[in-house]
């Protein structure tokens, strides 16, 4: 557990103090603005897509250490990923971030990297604090908004 502790500090601490993929795609395919009130958080992210692959994705905005952290890990992991992954992704991070249960199984998933599903798994830490999983998936939140072209999504 200690352990399991230290990796999330870890892992936040690298990605929020230099996060990955910052900027902005111009043009872009697709783009949408992320809003967390309650924490202050405030993300867009840009995305290139073609046939229906995410070719590139950017992001920008100021928040906290962990809504930071998150979207600088999202845009590692679905860069190159088709977009019918992409819900999948988001109901499995959003569900190992909620509960204590058994992740869920689907034949999608197989074909991801093991080192991004261990990077999930370990900010999924925050469902220990649950204030924070807005932070965490308004990611996720603001990249599902992008791909159905809404422009303004918000956690609340
Ligand atoms: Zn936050």
């Amino acid at each position: 557990m200690d352990e399991l502790r230290e990796l999330y500090q870890e892992v936040i601490l690298d990605h929020s103090k230099a996060p990955h993929n910052f900027g902005e795609l111009n043009p872009c395919t697709h783009h949408a603005n992320g809003d967390n009130p309650v924490c202050g958080d405030q993300i867009s992210v840009t995305l290139n897509i073609e046939n229906n692959c995410v070719k590139d994705i950017k992001f920008n905005g100021s928040g906290c250490a962990i809504s930071i952290a998150s979207t600088s890990m999202m845009t590692d992991i679905i860069k190159d990923l088709p977009t019918s992954t992409l819900q999948i992704l988001f109901d499995h991070f959003h569900h190992i971030c909620t509960t204590d249960c058994d992740p869920m199984d689907h034949p999608e998933l197989d074909h991801i990297d093991e080192n991004h599903f261990t990077k999930m798994a370990i900010l999924s830490g925050v469902r220990q604090f649950p204030m924070r999983v807005k932070c965490a998936t308004l990611a996720w939140h603001t990249l599902m908004a992008a791909i159905e072209h809404i422009d303004t999504t918000s956690t609340e």
